[in-house]
């Protein structure tokens, strides 16, 4: 959760899709084929342009003026040699530690600062930019827009208080679940085919954006598995390899002459300092509590329940996913202003309404319920908002009504446990970053790390970091990443 943090109302996005007119026939500008759009190119500006603050509140930006005019750079001198050049493109970091790229209809491509981590030189970077550029110009993401609102509309449309608030919580790193579409196969063929022509058009060699989907490859296999994002949405990094290797080679036979960049010690030096693996300065479970040091509360999770730490809330959530606890700022000035505007919000029928004092503060605490008409589902609510340091906080936890009792005790626990937090130890705490070290003698990576002091525990993740193999010979004068606050 980041300071100062809105929770805007998914809901308003999802009935504005809804109330797009959908339908029509067009050109497909990549392969200059008839095929039937759902989205005219308007409607596919109008989403991307209304989705676009959803991203951002739920990840927030990484402030990086250096990597942000680079990527600002990058991507508009490929958007105009893209198949699209008349579309008004935006590029962005998002502060996210997940490894992780994608686009919006109409121009949006997003990159997260854990992403940005991983590549070890601007071409890297280059490939899948052009990836991501591709899947708007080939309008992939319409298509799919397309399909997933007609089948999804309703689904999402409680948002929170769905029946679907099992798979809500269960989205690792977003809650803003339409906008992480699966593509297909041939969809993704054919993003990694114009990643490889864009990223040559603008000079650089595209055999290292092969290299790349070799460490998304060891990533995966390091996390058993489940990283839930770029990977999953783009399968078979071994098998995409190859392909894209053969690929480069093609395009660069095509276009005469020229060289191809690379550019490792710049892209390196550009992301000295980078934060890198969760920000805690944005929040953090430690034992059970989670603790917010610059918004400076605490408060205990349950046990053994998922918590998932968002830019604009925080979401926990029992393995069974049949409760659902949610940490969000209000808005409002005063806890009664807030429930009231929560019960509109989620148009929930309220039940009872009390005033508490919670650890000292001030607080209402509201029980309420909301029936699916569709799914003759009643989802009970209890929520506290809670007065704290000028802002107004509002815990929220819902479950089905016939599972409701067995969560209350736990749902007050945290609630109630809401408090200042004062414990300078929690509170001075700083992320990891990315430190750029430039190698003074012949070695490999594997003594250079023991060198620069990393705990041999983090050897592997470290090689993936660097794009290497912990035997990889390194000269002098080479660079590398390692972290340190
Ligand atoms: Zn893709």
């Amino acid at each position: 959760m980041r300071k100062p943090g809105f929770f805007s109302c998914l809901r308003a996005l999802i009935l504005a899709l809804t109330a797009l007119q959908l339908s029509s026939c067009a050109t497909n500008p990549v392969t200059g084929k008839s095929q039937l759009m759902l989205l005219s190119k308007d409607q596919e500006i109008a989403l991307g342009q209304q989705s676009d603050p959803e991203i951002v509140a739920a990840f927030g930006r990484y402030d990086n003026e250096a990597i942000q005019q680079f990527i600002n750079e990058k991507g508009q001198s490929m958007a105009r040699v893209s198949h699209r050049p008349e579309l008004k493109y935006e590029f962005k970091v998002l502060d996210s530690p997940v490894v992780n790229a994608f686009a919006l209809p109409g121009g949006f491509v997003y990159f997260t600062r854990g992403i940005l981590a991983h590549f070890n030189n601007e071409a890297e970077f280059a490939g899948v930019l052009g990836h991501e550029i591709g899947h708007i110009t080939a309008r992939h993401s319409a298509q799919q827009y397309s399909r997933q609102i007609l089948a999804q509309a309703g689904l999402i449309a409680g948002a929170i208080l769905s029946e679907d608030f099992r798979q809500y919580a269960g989205l690792a790193q977003t809650g803003i679940g339409l906008l992480f579409l699966k593509f297909g196969r041939d969809d993704e063929s054919e993003s990694d085919r114009l990643g490889v022509e864009y990223s040559t058009k603008i000079g650089y060699d595209a055999h290292q954006m092969a290299d790349f989907f070799g460490t998304l490859d060891r990533l995966s296999k390091q996390s058993g598995g489940s990283i839930p994002t770029f990977l999953s949405t783009h399968p078979d990094p071994a098998d995409r390899n190859k392909k894209v290797d053969r690929l480069a080679s093609e395009w660069q036979q095509r276009a005469t002459g020229s060289s191809y960049e690379v550019k490792r010690n710049s892209y390196l030096r550009m992301i000295d300092g980078l934060v890198y693996g969760e920000d805690p300065r944005q929040g953090y479970v430690e034992g059970n509590t989670f603790y917010h040091p610059e918004l400076k509360f605490q408060y205990p999770v349950p046990p053994g329940w998922q918590v998932n730490n968002m830019s604009s809330q925080v979401q926990m959530a029992p393995e069974d996913g049949k409760a659902l606890l949610l940490l969000t700022l209000s808005p409002e000035k005063s806890p009664s202003q807030a429930a009231d505007a929560m019960l509109q919000q989620y148009q929930l029928t309220q039940l009872s309404r009390r005033n508490e004092t919670v650890n000292g503060l001030q607080a209402v605490s509201v029980l309420a319920e909301q029936a699916n008409e569709q799914t003759q589902q009643v989802v009970s609510v209890l929520a506290y908002l809670i007065e704290y340091e000028g802002r107004v906080y509002l815990l929220m936890g819902m479950a089905y009504k016939e599972d409701f009792n067995a969560y209350t005790a736990r749902f007050r626990q945290t609630m109630e446990g809401f408090r200042k937090l004062t414990d300078p130890s929690k509170i001075n705490v700083s992320p990891e970053r990315i430190r750029i070290e430039r190698i003074d003698k012949d070695t490999n990576l594997r003594a250079a790390l023991q060198d620069a002091g990393m705990p041999s525990s983090r050897y592997e993740e470290l090689a993936i970091l660097n794009g290497m193999e912990l035997n990889s010979p390194l000269s002098r004068g080479t660079l590398i990443k390692v972290v340190s606050k």
